[in-house]
């Protein structure tokens, strides 16, 4: 297969077409980016990582019956992955209240959550990716009844099956996003990248953050979070 034309650039990756329509190719930058692009730099060694990670750990769910888009790691940094439309939702899982949800509500980060938490923010940056619920979605047409069952479903289960695996590694997944596609042939696949980036991790003895918090909040050790994630899950 032959790599092709740039198709696009985002704030941490780039997409290439390739010589099979059913196929593009990712590759992870260094780059990072907060608050809506506000705040940029970059962490050395963060694309291979959340690559290698995000490859991983879909090869783990697809073993356990989640769809995923993910098809061959090609390289550090690059790995071929199903072409899709992007469902333009970031659907956040959360377990301990954190983040937003903790400024919303007025809740100490770290309060344990009765039940997970399912939220849905419309991707669109020039809006800040609001929040919205099943109603706006069905409204705009962004996707159908049957497909948000679907992502609902398999939203939890993502997070029972990386709860149970973070578990003996010592770390806690406190809240994470993801996003789903729809494949040329229909099917409603995982789709992006599952990493420090896109979750937060706390050290489950000592509550250290290991995750892109480091960054936001400028807490330092940015770096040496995502090796230590990368060294606990894949031992390198
Ligand atoms: N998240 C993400 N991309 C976004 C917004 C959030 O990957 O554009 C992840 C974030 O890393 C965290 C979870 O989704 O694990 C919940 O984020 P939250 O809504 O608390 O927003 P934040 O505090 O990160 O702005």
């Amino acid at each position: 297969m032959k790599k092709l034309e740039q198709l696009y650039e985002g704030k941490a990756k780039k997409v290439f077409a390739m010589d099979d329509p059913n196929v593009v190719l990712v590759s992870y930058k260094d780059d990072a980016t907060a608050f809506n692009g506000l705040k940029k730099g970059t962490i050395e060694g963060k694309g291979a990582i959340n690559n290698r990670m995000t490859n991983f750990l879909m090869q783990m769910l697809e073993k356990n019956g989640v769809p995923t888009h993910f098809i061959e790691e090609i390289s550090d940094r690059e790995t071929l992955v199903k072409k899709v439309n992007i469902v333009p939702l970031e659907v956040i899982v959360r377990n301990v209240a954190a983040g937003s949800l903790s400024k919303r509500l007025g809740l100490p980060e770290g309060t344990p959550l009765r039940r997970t938490v399912l939220e849905y923010c419309y991707k669109n940056d020039e809006l800040g990716d609001p929040m919205v619920n099943e109603y706006h979605i069905a409204a705009m047409g962004w996707a159908d009844d049957q497909t948000m069952k679907d992502i609902a479903a398999y939203a939890l289960k993502i997070n029972d099956l990386l709860i149970q695996y973070f578990r003996p590694l010592n770390i806690d997944l406190i809240d994470f996003k993801l996003e789903f596609g729809i494949t040329n042939d229909g099917q409603l696949v995982l789709a992006d990248e599952i990493s420090p980036d896109t979750c937060r991790f706390w050290d489950s003895r000592t509550h250290e953050k290991l995750d892109k918090d480091r960054f936001r909040r400028d807490l330092g050790g940015v770096e040496e979070a995502y090796q230590e994630i990368s060294h606990r899950l894949l031992g390198e």
